[in-house]
């Protein structure tokens, strides 16, 4: 029998708010433990919650974003369960009634385009954080996390493979860096994804029996995860086994999956509406504003570097998959105005430095216009494209401008013909083989004399004409 997954992602994504959900507590990372709480986000007795209305924006973004509907009316729930990062007791989150219903995002793979359906998206409170002790047999507890603002995106279970969701994952994440609403950080946890997968007889309707997976903190171990429950599930259905509904956590160390509870253990939420909070309501000229001001978005800037920039598919979707990147290209772009040429230096010399040095375009130390100016030096001739991978290499070390490299180094191309001719003779004499062979017709070893005038200006030869000085010469 073949077998085909199914696979539904829950992802939350904390909000950059300055302050928490419902209450004033700053929500800035890495502070000292418990300094931004307070009664309401501690749970305290008599306090009450006000909703922040900077989230409920952010949430909306999302959600025009995603192409949701926007729920007129949106109730908020407590999902009661204890724990001790859990103050109150329970999470205010949205359960019946969310936020934003029936999205969808349109991811590539392999240039074709699949839509990937997205239930809902609601708002929710972060818990806190629990801090185990290596040293003594004790976790401490720190609640400056606890009513961070979420959004909590559901997806349809129209996921087929890994690629799929890492794809659907960086483009969820992608939309909320162009909204500048969530720092995106996996590995933090600012942005955090749930995978459910299945599996069912090939092209069969319905669905086979879930396993959750949890505890993966990037795109990799989301797909390596995904890989090995895929695999696990398919050997259990060849042995005619059954699969168990449960919550599998990602073991890092031992790149496997593992049981972490089963469904009799699962919780029962017992969600009711919370009564200290009144219904949402969005009205249609907030939606509509917001969608007024709504940035261009990955999507939308896809296509335009196509059609602005006449760029293939495939370059404009590495240099738009990052904002970032999409922006220090049109940086560059406005210095130098050679698009195809921009996009292949990014893709190619500053993508690979990238991620030798494993920083963020952010704190490069070339501004795009430097870039640009680089790019302007090979293009007037000054010198050999090269020579340009040496200076931008000094560039990325030193910070310092193109011209100034050029300069300091003298690494000006010669372009002189009565400089290069001596040379060019020079290297004639000392191999009269390799010219007999020339003159006889093989003119395979212009590149050997051309190489060796290289060789001899340390990179300095204008490439074209020690080619036609040595056809002058040889001729
Ligand atoms: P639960 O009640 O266990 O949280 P939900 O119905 O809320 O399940 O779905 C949670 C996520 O799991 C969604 O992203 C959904 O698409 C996905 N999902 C649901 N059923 C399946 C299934 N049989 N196989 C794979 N994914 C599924
Ligand atoms: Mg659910
Ligand atoms: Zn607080």
């Amino acid at each position: 029998m073949e077998y085909e997954a199914v696979i539904g992602l829950e992802v939350h994504a904390q909000l950059l708010t300055a302050s928490k959900i419902f209450c004033g507590c700053a929500t800035t990372f890495g502070g000292p433990p418990n300094t931004q709480v307070c009664p309401v986000c501690l749970g305290m007795p008599g306090s009450l919650p006000v909703l922040n209305r900077k989230a409920v924006e952010y949430a909306l973004k999302m959600a025009l974003a995603t192409n949701c509907q926007i729920q007129a009316e949106s109730i908020f729930a407590r999902k009661n369960y204890f724990y001790p990062d859990l103050p109150k007791g329970y999470q205010i989150s949205q359960y019946e009634q969310p936020l934003a219903e029936h999205g969808h995002l349109t991811i590539r793979i392999n240039g074709a385009a699949r839509r990937i359906g997205i239930t809902r998206i609601h708002l929710e409170e972060d818990a806190g954080k629990l801090i185990h002790s290596e040293a003594r047999p004790v976790s401490f507890v720190d609640f400056n996390r606890t009513g961070v603002p979420l959004i909590e995106i559901v997806s349809e279970p129209d996921i087929r493979t890994p690629d799929e969701a890492v794809e659907y994952l960086k483009g969820l994440r992608n939309i909320l860096l162009y909204l500048e609403i969530c720092d995106g950080n996996m590995e933090e946890g600012s942005f955090r994804c749930d995978a459910n997968v299945s599996l069912r007889p090939s092209g069969a309707a319905g669905l086979g029996t879930k396993t959750e997976l949890k505890n993966m903190n990037s795109f990799r171990f989301v797909k390596m995860a995904l890989e090995y429950e895929i695999k696990r599930q398919r050997a259990l259905l060849a042995d005619g086994r059954e699969i168990v509904q449960e919550t599998r956590l990602w073991d890092a160390a031992q790149n496997q999956t593992v049981s972490m509870r089963g469904k009799e253990e699962a919780h029962d939420y017992r969600y009711f509406p919370d009564p200290d909070l009144v219904p949402v309501r969005i009205s249609a000229e907030w939606v509509e504003s917001l969608t007024k001001k709504l940035p261009e978005l990955p999507a939308a800037r896809w296509a335009r570097f196509q059609s602005q920039f006449g760029l293939p598919a495939y370059d404009a979707e590495v240099l738009t998959s990052d904002k970032a990147l999409a922006d220090y290209f049109e940086g560059c772009v406005k210095e130098f105005p050679q698009p195809k040429q921009v996009s292949n230096w990014i893709m190619v010399e500053l993508l690979r430095e990238l991620k030798k040095e494993e920083v963020g375009i952010a704190s490069l130390p070339v501004t795009p216009a430097a870039l640009g100016r680089l790019l302007n030096l090979v293009d007037k001739g000054t010198i050999s494209g090269k020579l340009a991978k040496t200076v931008f290499e000094e560039m990325m070390a030193t910070g310092k401008d193109p011209e100034a490299i050029v300069k300091e180094r003298g690494l000006v191309q010669i372009s002189d013909a009565e400089a290069l001719l001596p040379l060019a003779q020079e290297i004639i004499n000392a191999n009269p083989k390799e010219a007999a062979d020339f003159r006889a017709g093989k003119t395979k070893v212009m590149g050997f004399f051309v190489g060796q005038l290289m060789k001899q200006t340390k990179g300095q030869a204008n490439p074209q004409m020690a080619n036609d000085i040595f056809k002058r010469l040889l001729g």
